[in-house]
């Protein structure tokens, strides 16, 4: 759905509001205070009238959208702009496109993604390929200097020095100075990020959850809850959290440091969903904190699994008139 077609199919507030009524009572209108199909005119301010209890509701009452000051209107074309950016955007482009303020806008987005995570795809099966990878959270923590070998130290300093006399500015900024990240440690979860753990079948879905800690149980949790394991060859590469996997799924690993592709034995497909999260998050959103890093995930997992029938819009407006569960 682009903009053009959102302004002739829904001119006003009454056509947008049609519509969401048509995704929450697909069989005629239904009070949602007290159940009653006896239901007059819908009134000016878009509510309608129930004659049974005598009081109004609107279509949003009691949804996932339950008391939005926002015209519906601007939720389509937020839902429309938003699944458009196959590569997400930021509040900021979003608030210019919208003309609401910052505050609201965000919140807007965020409610989105939450609409968005309640896409569940069917268990995986077939090839499925599970990966990791360590995003967004906080930034690498910096090393108090003390605790760095004065061996090492110098060298740092040297290669400062050396960065320095090329143009690169060491700035101590919060969190992303190339100080910082020159004093840390690397490899395999440095320390201070967030790890998500992705699985995709090939040619199918994803589905990818922040993971406090890169345990076996919870890796072994994660592959029950969402592969028909019964029916399917797991791809992994060789880091031991895995290992153990093969006592519940067919397991094949191999070792990355080696190989990257044997006869189709290769975890490329996650690997290309991580650099679509990584553009993601680095590209539009900077900085991700832990608490939102969840939802954000979700975005990139949604556009993922709808990337070949684009059906986002409708399935926004079918969640955002579902139950709010709180
Ligand atoms: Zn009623």
């Amino acid at each position: 759905m682009n903009l053009i077609q959102i302004n002739d199919l829904f001119p006003t507030e009454v056509e947008a509001t049609e519509y969401f009524e048509s995704y929450r009572w697909k069989s005629g209108l239904v009070c949602s205070r007290c159940g009653s199909k006896n239901i007059g005119n819908r009134n000016r301010d878009n509510r309608h009238h129930c004659k049974a209890c005598k009081k109004t509701f609107s279509v949003t009452n009691g949804t996932q959208l339950h008391r939005t000051r926002i015209p519906l209107k601007t939720w389509l074309i937020a839902f429309a702009i938003v699944s458009d950016a196959k590569k997400g955007l930021s509040a900021k482009q979003l608030q210019r496109n919208l003309g609401l303020s910052y505050e609201t806008v965000w919140k807007m987005y965020h409610k989105i993604r939450e609409l968005m995570a309640m896409e569940k795809p069917a268990p995986l099966t077939d090839i499925v390929e599970m990966d990791e990878t360590f995003v967004g959270g906080s930034p690498r923590k910096a090393m108090n200097p003390s605790e760095i070998p004065t061996e090492k130290r110098k060298i740092y300093d040297a290669k400062i020095k050396q960065y320095k006399e090329a143009g690169v500015s060491f700035n101590r900024k919060k969190g992303n100075s190339a100080t910082t990240r020159l004093y840390t440690s690397r490899g395999r979860g440095s320390q201070m990020k967030t790890p998500v753990v992705g699985m995709v079948q090939r040619n199918g879905d994803v589905v990818a959850e922040v993971m406090g800690h890169l345990s076996y149980a919870n890796l072994k949790e994660m592959v029950k809850r969402n592969v028909e394991t019964s029916d399917t060859v797991l791809v992994t590469d060789s880091y031991r959290g895995y290992s153990r996997l093969n006592t519940i799924v067919e397991h094949i690993k191999y070792d990355h440091s080696k190989t990257y592709s044997y006869r189709g034995i290769n975890t490329n497909s996650i690997e290309s969903f991580w650099a679509i999260v990584k553009r993601g998050i680095t590209g539009q959103y900077h900085k991700v904190s832990l608490k939102y890093l969840p939802s954000y995930v979700a975005e990139f997992v949604f556009k993922y699994n709808n990337r070949n029938e684009d059906d986002m819009f409708e399935t926004l407006v079918a969640h955002a008139v579902s139950p709010l569960n709180r």
